[in-house]
Formats: structure tokens, sequence, C-alpha cells
């Protein structure tokens, strides 16, 4: 049994009922393993396995009262992955899905991908099985403080600096940081995704969406391709969806279809971003409502049939394992040619595979949206030296950063001997880094 093997086999036996952490630390290990055996020093330093355990657990209690009185209780996370080249970073996710397996696959995907930036950031991730829809803005307070009472404890501007993700944007950050300021008496760079009036940076909100549609356009510059004129879907409606849909759109595209959980939403005229916002960002509404509103545009229930629509460029951006091997194929046989993820693992393992063998052109997240995690770093540095940069130029960095991580996992591919394979290539140059630093620090 191969060193990879070995820690694989253990750490689904030491951690039974997490299957998305596996499926995550699967992907991530049986691609390192060329790297490995280059390096058997790290067997030696036991090196894998530390890696794929948490440097800290914590998991909270967060009771919080309704609207009606009535007291609720929910779980809190943040699970502290790897500190190695950095303090940890990473979002907060409030979403009813949320459980340990699900923080764990995150916060390992979050070490190589922060690794990935460049930036000096660690991996870490957190949140909560709350479910913020249909909660009064009341609520959404008092949970927010709930849970920041407990974690403020846990984190720091040069410990842990955790941000936004699934149902955790401006508002939720505000009444986060709002809180731990409170009790810390402190005002500094503790989360990032801050509203501009208090420390948060220009391009954030954007970045996770802009940064994938840069990547993707380094992508097919390389192949003398361009977006103008492409047909493009993008799942999900929320964020990163939203602002992957304006990049693209600016650079020529046409996107055609987005869903929320509920159902798609088919515009063949192209997707009238505008009227998209105010139903998802002003009224936190359901996307179903857009094709009341806009002629020739259509609502199906259900999220799976957007990927039977014919495109040349998909971008899943809403959630894990949103394409399995049957809807890769759909998109496959429709003639898709790039596929980039903008959400953490939208891809199964059979659907990556899928891709991969048709030649698809395949940009694994942890290089795709790394765009996001890139900004808060950015946010970071601006908060530290107590200064803001413009939207330009936190843009022209953003863009340099997607430009710099397409050019590094295309050259790890190529110097493995697996040229095009960027789930290889991200993995092996994200790693390299974060294996360098924990052999420095000697046995931790
Ligand atoms: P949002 O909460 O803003 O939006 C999520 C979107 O996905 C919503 O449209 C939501 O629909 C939809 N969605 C959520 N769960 C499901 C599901 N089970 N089935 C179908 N649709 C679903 O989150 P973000 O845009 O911030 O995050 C989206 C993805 O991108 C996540 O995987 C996140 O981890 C990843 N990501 C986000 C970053 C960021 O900067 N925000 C950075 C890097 C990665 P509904 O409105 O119905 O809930």
């Amino acid at each position: 049994m191969s060193y990879v093997e070995k820690v694989l086999k253990n750490l689904k036996k030491q951690n039974p009922n997490e299957p998305e952490f596996h499926q995550a630390a699967t992907e991530i290990l049986t691609t390192l393993a060329p790297v490995v055996e280059k390096h058997p020093e790290y067997e030696k330093a036991g090196l894998l396995e530390r890696f794929v355990e948490p440097e800290r657990v914590i998991s909270f209690r967060v009771s919080w009262v309704d609207d009606r009185g009535r007291v609720q209780v929910n779980k809190g996370y943040r699970v502290q992955f790897n500190s190695a080249i950095g303090p940890y970073k990473g979002g907060l996710r409030f979403h009813p899905s949320v459980n340990l397996s699900i923080i764990k696959f995150l916060g390992l995907e979050q070490i190589l991908k922060n690794s990935l930036t460049g930036l000096p950031i660690g991996g870490g991730k957190g949140g909560s099985n709350f479910d913020p829809k249909g909660k009064s803005d009341r609520e959404i307070m008092a949970f927010c403080q709930s849970f920041m009472t407990e974690l403020y404890r846990h984190i720091g501007a040069d410990t842990d600096v955790p941000a936004g993700d699934i149902g955790v944007g401006g508002r939720e950050i505000g009444y986060l940081f709002g809180q731990y300021k409170r009790i810390r008496d402190e005002h500094v760079g503790v989360l990032t995704g801050r509203g501009l009036s208090y420390g948060g940076s220009l391009v954030r909100t954007e970045a996770t969406g802009y940064g994938l549609v840069y990547i993707t356009d380094e992508a097919m510059k390389a192949r003398g391709d361009s977006l103008k004129g492409k047909t493009v879907i993008i799942s999900g409606s929320g964020n990163v969806a939203i602002y992957a849909c304006q990049k693209a759109q600016s650079l020529g595209a046409k996107v055609v279809a987005m869903y929320d959980s509920n159902g798609f939403i088919y515009d063949p005229d192209g997707i009238k971003l505008d009227v998209v916002k105010d139903i998802k960002e002003v009224k936190r509404g359901r996307i179903k409502e857009y094709a009341e509103r806009v002629a020739g545009a259509t609502y199906t229930e259900g999220c799976k049939g957007i990927w039977a629509i014919p495109c040349d460029v998909a971008l899943p951006c809403a959630t894990q394992n949103e394409i399995d091997a049957e809807s890769a194929g759909i998109l496959v046989k429709n003639g898709v040619k790039y596929v980039a993820e903008g959400a953490n693992m939208p891809s199964t393992l059979q659907a990556i595979e899928v891709f991969q063998k048709a030649g698809v052109v395949f940009l694994p997240a942890k290089a795709a949206n790394a765009g996001g995690v890139a900004t808060s770093a950015l946010e970071m540095a601006q908060s530290s030296g107590r200064t803001y940069w413009s939207f330009e130029e936190v843009d022209a960095k953003l863009k340099v950063i997607m430009a710099n991580i397409y050019r590094n996992i295309d050259a790890a591919a190529k110097a493995y001997g697996f040229e095009g394979d960027y789930v290889m290539g991200a993995n092996i140059a994200g790693f390299i880094k974060v294996a360098d630093a924990m052999m420095a620090h000697g046995v931790v």
C-alpha cells in the first residue's frame, strides 16, 4: 500500500461519517502521489498525516431568541486547519446543511487555495447550521451576536480571519464585526468582507466572480480563444454567480441561465443582470420572479435541468456536488469547452473524470475561485496599513493574481507530466509551498 493510500485509509477510519471530507481528501491526496514519491522525507516526517488533521476544531452552541420569543439553538464551528504559511483564513457558512464534514472539506481545500494566491494566509473554515432564509434582520443580528460571543476568543487579525460564504454576506459580516469590536474593544481586520465605511476593501464583493472569469479568460487566451460571443451557464444566483455573470457579460459573453435552490431560469436573449440583482440582492426573493418580469424567459422547477442547456462555458457557482457524472456527460455531449468552478467542489469526482476524458478545460475551485480570498488578503493588507486602495488598484492586483495562479497550475501540471490537468496542477502547486513551510517548522 502506498503512503497516500495508507493515509487515506486511516483518515476514513478515524473520521467516519464525513463523506464530503473523504471526497476532498481523496481528490487532493491521490493527485499528490507523484510529489510524495519524489520527496521520501515527507513520509518520514508524517507530513500527510499532519496535513489532513486540523490543527484545531472548535465546536460550540449558539443560542438565540427568535421574533416569537422562542429560544433557538444552533451548532457553531470553526476549523483552524493549517497555519503553516499564515494566519487561518476562510469563510463562515450559514446553511442548514452545515456539519463538521462539510466544514472540514472546505477547510482542507482552503489551505491549498490560499497557498495558490501567493499571499501569506493559512487555511480555515467555519459556520453554522443556522438557516438565514426567511429570518428578520433582528433575528439575523441576534444569531450573529451569539455566534461571535463564542467565536471572538478564538480569532484575531494575526490568528484567524474569517470571511463570508454561503448565507454570510455584508449584512452578517457587519453584525459579526460589531459584536467582536464591542467585546474586544479593538477595531482591527479580524473579519474580511467588511463594509467600506468600516475597513472593507473595494472589489471584495465582486472578487470571487470576477476572479473566476479572469482565470477562465486566461485559460482561453492561452488557447487563442476568448469569451466574446460565447454562451455561458452559471449556476446559483448569489454573490459569486452574480459577479461572474457581470464580468462575463462585460467581456462579451452571453449568459443564458442561472438558478437558486428551487429552480432555474433560461433567457435565450441573455440574462438581464439588473433584474437578478434586484430580486436576489435587494428583495432577497426567488429567481422564479425573473420569468414573470422578463418576456421570453422561462423558469423550470428543480436545478439539474440547467446543465442540459447547450453552452460553451459552464461556471458552477452555487454549492458542492451540483454537477454529477450524468450532468457532466450531457454538458460534454452539448459541446461544453470550458468548466471553471466558482463554488467549492461543485463537481463530483466522477464528473471531473468525464470532463477530463472529453478534453474539456477544467479549472478546479481552489484555483478558479481563489479571487475572493486573495482580495480578502488585500483587505487585510489595507487594514494593517490603515490605508485604502482604489477600485482600479485592487482590481488590477486581482487580475494579476488570477493570471499568476493560471500560470503556476499550468506549469506544475507540466512539470509533473500531466499537461492540461489543472486538478493535478492546482493541488501540487498549492501543496508544495505548504509542505516546505511545514517541513521548516519541524514536527508541530
Ligand atoms: P450565496 O449564499 O451568496 O449564494 C449561494 C447561491 O447558491 C444561491 O443562489 C443559493 O440559492 C444557491 N444554492 C445554495 N445551496 C444550493 C443547493 N443545495 N442547490 C442549489 N442551489 C443552491 O453564496 P456565495 O455566492 O458566496 O457562494 C457560492 C459558492 O461559492 C459556495 O460554494 C462558496 O463556498 C463558494 N465561494 C464563495 C466565495 C465568496 O467570496 N463568497 C469565495 C470562494 C468560494 P438560494 O438563494 O435558494 O439559497
